[in-house]
């Protein structure tokens, strides 16, 4: 058994941050946080690296997400990318989903609100 061959899912990620177009995403008082927008083959393997197990019609819709420290997000997503990229930092940062109206509101409906 070759010890080198590291997990899986860390290659994965190795690539794609290699490979993705590297941005950074200022949060007014909160900072620069680095984010990476993933091509259409890139999100593929994203998606099925790591959302392997979620449900189909989620997978769909879904356009971005945290990995730990990083924002993954698709570069064909275009609505309200922003606030996608904010609420995906907010992860990164030890946020979880709320019902309240904030940026952290998995509904789309409350992302017009900036605040974590
Ligand atoms: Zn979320």
């Amino acid at each position: 058994m070759n010890s080198d061959i590291s997990p899986i899912g860390t290659d994965v990620i190795t690539v794609i941050l290699k490979s993705a177009d590297k941005r950074v995403y200022s949060f007014g008082e909160l900072g620069d946080f680095d984010y990476y927008l993933l091509d259409d083959e890139l999100w593929a393997l994203a998606v099925s690296t790591y959302l392997r197990g979620y449900p189909r019609w989620r997978v769909r819709l879904t356009r971005g997400f945290a990995l730990g420290d990083y924002v993954l997000i698709k570069q064909s997503a275009r609505t309200g990318l922003e606030k996608l990229i904010k609420h995906e930092i907010g992860h990164t940062l030890g946020k979880g989903h709320t019902l309240l109206p904030t940026i952290m509101n998995p509904s789309w409906l409350f992302r017009w609100f900036d605040r974590l």
